[in-house]
């Protein structure tokens, strides 16, 4: 079977090239050929050595995502949907700014942490993204958006699509490392964002690894709530959490952690847990804080706080010294928003029937009203 050369950072395809007898340059090549100028075909690789073209073809190939479905949101926002196999379909969004173009990348089909307010979470969890199709849904977007004349799109990258990207460690270090190569997409640290659930051990191998800038879904100030909202902390707690985020900062690119906040009504969204909130913050991790209004799916059982809860819980925040923004939501319309993506899972875990039987047995109100 051919080897896909979109699973390989410059290290690994200088390390396929010297296995056909190649010389690293002949890689750096053919890695800008594939990533800056987004060309698949050897053939059409014209200034790469004839010999080389030759003993590419038939051990490798530039094995781009088979793009399912394009949505365009009326402000802009662009949602594509990809078609990984074996029933399973994950979603990338890129989302126009004035001063920027953000892609939002999936790191698994579905979610194995399923957190109760997060549809991909409710989706289940059907497998792990090799690093070709975690870098191939920037390698697509990037290209298929210059073909419309622009000269460099995508200068911003999130990994808050589908999935856990710490989960899946192994392939998203290549992944990230081509993101940011100058060779690739040259993409600055400060510009690339893992968001993670809070598997503090993984964060630890990140700071080590790859420290690109930082973003934790925290969204409760204690661990009784936040047991209920994000299943992980029971063995990750908030404490574990905060220290390893403060050992994050000595290597990170940015001088600060970014805590994201889903308000959820009624759950979650009191001026008193904004209180809770600065208390366990303030002097600990410098931080800022960026509230994420819920978007609701049908099967969450959730609500959306109201907008005056939301500026009154960041009020708290800010009167407190906290730098904290309102995530302004985009692509609702095309179901395209934070928490929103869903894809296609075929769910070989049973992480869906868990976040059911959940909810079956402690329904949502009473179990959060336990918890504060
Ligand atoms: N698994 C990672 C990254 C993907 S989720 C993580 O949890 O951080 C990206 C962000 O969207 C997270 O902060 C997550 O908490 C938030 N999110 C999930 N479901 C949401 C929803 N329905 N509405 C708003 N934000 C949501
Ligand atoms: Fe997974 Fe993140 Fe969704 Fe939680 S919020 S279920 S960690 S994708």
């Amino acid at each position: 079977m051919a080897v896909n050369l979109l699973d390989f950072d410059l290290e690994g395809l200088a390390a396929f090239c010297d296995s056909l007898g190649e010389k690293r340059f002949r890689a750096v090549q053919l890695f800008r050929w594939i990533h800056q100028r987004g060309e698949a075909d050897f053939e059409r690789m014209t200034d790469l050595a004839k010999s080389l073209r030759g003993k590419l073809a038939g051990v490798a190939e530039v094995k781009a995502l088979a793009m399912t479905g394009e949505h365009v949101s009326s402000d802009g926002t662009i949602k594509w949907l990809f078609d990984v196999g074996g029933g399973n379909a994950i979603e990338a969004v890129y989302i126009p700014e004035a001063d920027r173009g953000t892609l939002c990348v999936s790191s698994q089909a579905g979610c194995a942490v399923g957190c109760r307010f997060c549809s991909t979470g409710h989706q289940g969890f059907s497998r792990n993204l090799s690093t070709g199709e975690i870098v191939g849904q920037l390698w697509f977007a990037e290209h298929r958006l210059r073909q419309a004349g622009a000269e460099r799109v995508i200068d911003n990258v999130v990994m808050m699509g589908m999935g856990e990207p710490l989960q899946n460690y192994a392939a998203l270090l290549p992944a990230l490392r081509t993101m940011l190569d100058d060779h690739g997409y040259g993409l600055s640290r400060r510009r690339v964002t893992v968001s993670t659930s809070g598997m503090t051990r993984m964060i630890d191998r990140l700071r080590v690894d790859c420290p690109v800038a930082l973003a934790v879904s925290l969204h409760a100030p204690n661990n009784a709530l936040r047991d209920l909202l994000v299943p992980l902390n029971r063995k990750h707690d908030i404490d574990d959490l905060l220290d390893t985020c403060v050992r994050y900062l000595d290597a990170a690119p940015r001088d600060f952690i970014t805590f994201e906040y889903c308000m959820l009504d009624g759950v979650n969204d009191t001026p008193e847990l904004a209180q809770e909130l600065v208390g366990l913050l303030k002097g600990r991790v410098p931080c800022k804080l960026n509230l994420i209004p819920f978007n609701p799916f049908p099967a969450s059982g959730l609500k959306r706080s109201p907008r005056e809860r939301v500026t009154a819980f960041a009020r708290v925040l800010q009167e407190a010294g906290i730098v904290t923004t309102i995530r302004k939501t985009r692509g609702d319309d095309i179901d395209a928003a934070c928490g929103q993506l869903a894809g296609e899972v075929q769910d070989r875990t049973n992480a869906r029937a868990r976040l059911v039987k959940r909810r079956a047995v402690i329904p949502i109100a009473s179990e959060l009203g336990a918890a504060r």
